[in-house]
């Protein structure tokens, strides 16, 4: 589902972040990406919905060359490829209907279909009766969950989310976990790279552990294996 290989990413500025990686990602996997900070967890991450381009390699998602792929069908990718992020990159001036229906306009035209996924997913996250509310009237965790939904409207195959629980509670990060858990289960594959220790050593699944731009570690139900 997801294949890199011999993946080699340099920066303009002569870093090389990602130094002959490869691995195969099958479709509806859990896997978490652990790793020392400057390990080259987020590089990695990003190269797969094409953030960031290899600079040597093969990278295939689904149906997609990402090698090979134009600037100009990035769009397409996304809709097979949801994000969430450490810091919710909800956009301030639109209410979280706006937040999620505008990831959908690009896509899906019809109002109708629009507004019944933006209730959909509001009521997988819990938030369905915060939906006129705007992010900043919204705890860290609420806005994560609407991040998720957001993420998650196109029904993408694969959920990516870069240390989600990264700005969150203890508390609030089970939460988050929990819906990631839900979202897996229903089929999609989730890769989320993490340094919370105890959620990836309680809720066992696949760890790859990243160190200098290449993985060092792949173990099904794997532990997060680095002092905390
Ligand atoms: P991690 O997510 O594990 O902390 P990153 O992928 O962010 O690792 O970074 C890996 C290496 O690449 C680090 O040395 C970092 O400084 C460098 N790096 C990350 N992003 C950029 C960038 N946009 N330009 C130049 N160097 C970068
Ligand atoms: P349950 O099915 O008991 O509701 P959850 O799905 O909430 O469990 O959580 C999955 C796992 O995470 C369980 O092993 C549970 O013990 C653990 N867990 C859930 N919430 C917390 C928390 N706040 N602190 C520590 N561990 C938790």
């Amino acid at each position: 589902m997801i294949e890199m290989l011999n993946v080699y990413k340099k920066y303009p500025n002569g870093i090389t972040a990602i130094n002959g990686l490869t691995v195969r990602i099958e479709q509806g996997e859990f896997v978490y990406v652990v790793g020392p900070s400057g390990a080259g967890k987020s590089t990695f991450i990003k190269m797969m919905y094409r953030e960031e381009k290899a600079t040597k390699g093969t990278i295939k998602v689904g149906d997609f060359d990402l090698v090979t792929m134009k600037d100009k069908d990035i769009p397409y990718l996304r809709r097979h490829v949801g994000v969430v992020f450490q810091d919710f990159k909800l956009l301030p001036r639109l209410t979280v209907y706006e937040n999620i229906a505008y990831a959908m306009e690009v896509v899906e035209k019809n109002p109708k279909i629009i507004k019944k996924r933006v209730l959909e997913v509001l009521e997988l996250v819990g938030l369905k009766h915060k939906v006129r509310m705007f992010p900043n009237e919204l705890s860290g965790g609420e806005q994560q969950r609407i991040a998720i939904a957001r993420a998650i409207a196109n029904m993408p195959r694969v959920l990516i989310a870069d240390e989600p629980t990264g700005n969150l509670d203890p508390d609030t990060s089970w939460e988050i976990m929990n819906i990631l858990e839900e979202i897996n289960n229903q089929g999609t594959t989730v890769i989320m790279a993490t340094h919370n220790s105890q959620i990836v050593n309680v809720v066992k699944h696949r760890v790859l552990a990243v160190e200098n731009g290449r993985i060092v570690r792949d173990q099904l139900e794997g532990d997060y294996g680095y002092e905390v």
